[in-house]
Formats: C-alpha cells, structure tokens, sequence
C-alpha cells in the first residue's frame, strides 16, 4: 500500500497541478493599480507616516469590515498590544489565550507586562474551546473588587483575546457569553481573518477592539502593517492618538499629552493596502475555489482531512489546513519532508506557545488538543493565484 506522505502528494497535483517551481505557501498579488498609487506617494514625496492613503486606507477598511473604525498601525503585534491596553489590561495581568498560535499573540501580551494565560482549543475550528475556557475559569478564578481574579497565582485577569485561526472563525458566541459572565474584556487576534464571518458579521466586530494583520503572508499585505478595528469611536480616537505619539493637533507646537508609540503605518505602505482593498472580494473569491479544489481532492483520501470552515461562519481560507488521522499522526515529518521535497511549500503548525523557552512557566490549563493538533497539522500552498481561471478572475 501506498504510505500516506505519497497519496498527499498525488492529491496536491490532482487539485493544483504540478510543481514546476516551488508553490510557496502564501505569496501577496498585488494589482496594477499598486503600481499607480505607490509611484503617486513617489512622485508627490508623501512616502512616511502622513499622507491621504493612510486615511483613505483605514476608512475603506471600517468599511469593508462594518467596523465603525479602523486605525492603521505598523505590524499587527503593535495592534494587538495597542487593543489589549485599551481594553485595561494593566502591567501583572494575566489575560486567557490560545497556547496554539502564532507567537505574536502571546508576546502582544508581554509587551503589556501581562502574562499569557494559555487555554486548549477545539479540534474543528482550531481555537479557544469555549468548554476549555470555561473549565479554567471555574477551577482558577474568582471575583474579586478589582476584576477577576487567578486564585492559583493572585493575578487579575485582564481579557481574553480570541484568535481565528488560519482564518476560520472561533466559537465566538460561547466566548463573549463567558467574558460577560465573568465580566472579561474581549479582544480578537483577527490577524488572519479578515474577510472572515461569523453568522454574517465580519470577525474583528464583536471584541471590544481587534487586531488585524498586513503582514507578507497575509491575505491582503501592506508590506508590513496591522490595524485597530472597533465600534467605539472613544476608544479609537484614544487608539488614533496613542499610536501618533500623542501630539496634540496644532501648526507649530510639538506638545505630546501622554507616554505613548509611533506605530503609524506609512503612507507608501497604506497605497499598497488600497490597491488590494479595491480587489479583496475577488481574492476571497479565488480563496474559497481553491479551498473547494483541495476538499474535492483530499475528500476520498483516508488517513488525512482537509480542515473546512465551520457551519456558522464564511472564512477567507487564508491557510489550507490538512489534519492527519490519529493513525498517521508519527508520520507528520514525513508528509512535510515528501511535500517540501516535490515543490510545495508546507508547513507544520506553530510551535505552541508553552513549548517555547520564555513563555513555558505560563499558567496554563490541560492542554491536550493543542498537543495532539501539533502532532497532525499541515499547512499547503493556498497563494489566491493558485485558484482555477485566476488570472481572468482577476482582470
Ligand atoms: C500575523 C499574526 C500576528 C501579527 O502580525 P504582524 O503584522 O506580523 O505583527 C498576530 N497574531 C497572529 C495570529 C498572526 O497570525
């Protein structure tokens, strides 16, 4: 019998075709008119943090989200340290959060002199298991005067910050049910899932502030960026400020009113966000062709499943996830060996975060999913351009 490694691959060409130079995992398309508006900032010498395409990018971002708000900023970490301090996470706050995730998340948290808290996900959508979350508040936490509190550690909680993985929404009602109960400030790590819904409404909406991610691998790239999405216009104004190292507005004056970051995202970069805005429906568009290509191809394939989004919720597919079975499961090295090998681009998932030397004395519930999803989890090529007819989608 054939071993599973070499199936995968015979099912990789079946749905994308051959390698005839290395399929990367995620590369950006940027349209012509990146071109346009990138020589614009060029040419006019509006190239660093003020400048119209900074606007323009953030108002057309609220309204490609339903966000009332959007706020540019450097890089998503920089976004998601910016969310979680104005939701009132304090320096030696613990805030709850997936240990299977990207190391941004964890360290976001950091900066905030907080302590990641880490909490198992589920197996089908690959983030905080709301029963999971659940059993640690109950076995951990207790009310007290200032907020909740970790009885274990003596620590307060700060927030919980949910992360969409790979782009496919968390079990978001179960989660604000419970930061309501145990009055928990919710923040999404949207980093990944814009263009991603949940019941109809665009992830990054039900936190009381998100982050988003332009980065490289993104599904849409500003070279380097992220942003701050809310429906509270206080605490984007607050979030505007912040960022802006908090100079008050005036002709002349540098007055500054608080301790704060320059974590503007520059105009050259926010053109580059423009011009893919102008294309994100057709991106996701060829997303969700390839996904299906790839669940058409693993479907009659035992030994390993394509991940497919969750009943409630419209995903961007922004990684396609192969999940091997539990019979499979040594043989992850030798699919990611077989893969890489052949020209396509694969990747196991991130190391979870309490494997990682500076965050393995964190507090941390029973962690078994996380362990056996680290086990089983393959990334594949998932570029929009590897879509069926992209090029004449795109035109
Ligand atoms: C990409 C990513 C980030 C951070 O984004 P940067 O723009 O690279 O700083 C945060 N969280 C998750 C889950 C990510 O995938």
């Amino acid at each position: 019998m054939e071993p599973i490694e070499q199936k995968i691959l015979n099912a990789m060409e079946q749905a994308i075709g051959p390698a005839t130079e290395m399929v990367l995992l995620h590369r950006p398309y940027l349209p012509p008119s990146a071109w346009e508006y990138v020589k614009e900032c060029l040419d006019t010498g509006w190239v660093s943090s003020a400048g119209s395409y900074v606007t323009r990018f953030e108002e057309e971002l609220a309204q490609f989200t339903g966000c009332r708000r959007a706020v540019a900023t450097v890089n998503g970490t920089a976004a998601l340290e910016v969310c979680l301090r104005l939701a009132g996470v304090v320096p030696g706050d613990e805030v709850l959060c997936p240990s299977l995730t990207f190391v941004a998340t964890a360290n976001a948290i950091s900066h905030c002199g907080a302590v990641p808290h880490f909490v198992d996900v589920s197996a089908d959508r690959l983030s905080i298991c709301p029963q999971a979350l659940e059993a640690r508040l109950q076995e951990t936490v207790s009310a007290e005067a200032t907020g909740p509190v970790n009885r274990q550690t003596g620590r307060r909680i700060g927030a919980v910050c949910l992360m969409h993985c790979f782009g496919h929404p968390g079990e978001i009602d179960a989660i604000v049910k419970l930061c309501d109960e145990y009055k928990l400030p919710l923040i999404e790590d949207a980093a990944e899932s814009l263009g991603s819904y949940y019941q109809g409404k665009h992830t990054g909406r039900f936190g009381r502030l998100s982050a988003i991610s332009f980065n490289g691998n993104k599904i849409l790239t500003t070279g380097g960026g992220g942003a701050i999405v809310t429906d509270d216009d206080a605490l984007a104004d607050r979030a505007k400020h912040l960022t802006t190292t908090a100079k008050v507005p005036h002709r002349w004056e540098f007055h500054h009113d608080a301790v704060a970051w320059n974590y503007r995202l520059p105009n050259i970069n926010a053109a580059l966000g423009v011009a893919q805005l102008e294309i994100l429906p057709k991106i996701l568009n060829a997303k969700r062709q390839l996904a299906e290509r790839y669940a058409a191809a693993f479907a009659s394939l035992e030994g390993v499943e394509h991940l497919s989004e969750p009943s409630d919720s419209s995903s961007n597919f922004w990684l396609n996830a192969l999940v091997l079975s539990s019979a499979n499961s040594s043989r992850r090295d030798q699919v990611l060996e077989v893969l890489n090998g052949a020209g396509y681009q694969s990747r196991p998932l991130w190391q979870p975060m309490h494997h990682l030397p500076m965050y393995a004395d964190c507090p941390r519930g029973e962690l078994l999913t996380t362990e056996m999803l680290n086990q089983r989890v393959i990334n594949i090529p998932s570029s929009a351009d590897l879509a069926p007819n992209w090029m004449s989608t795109v035109q």
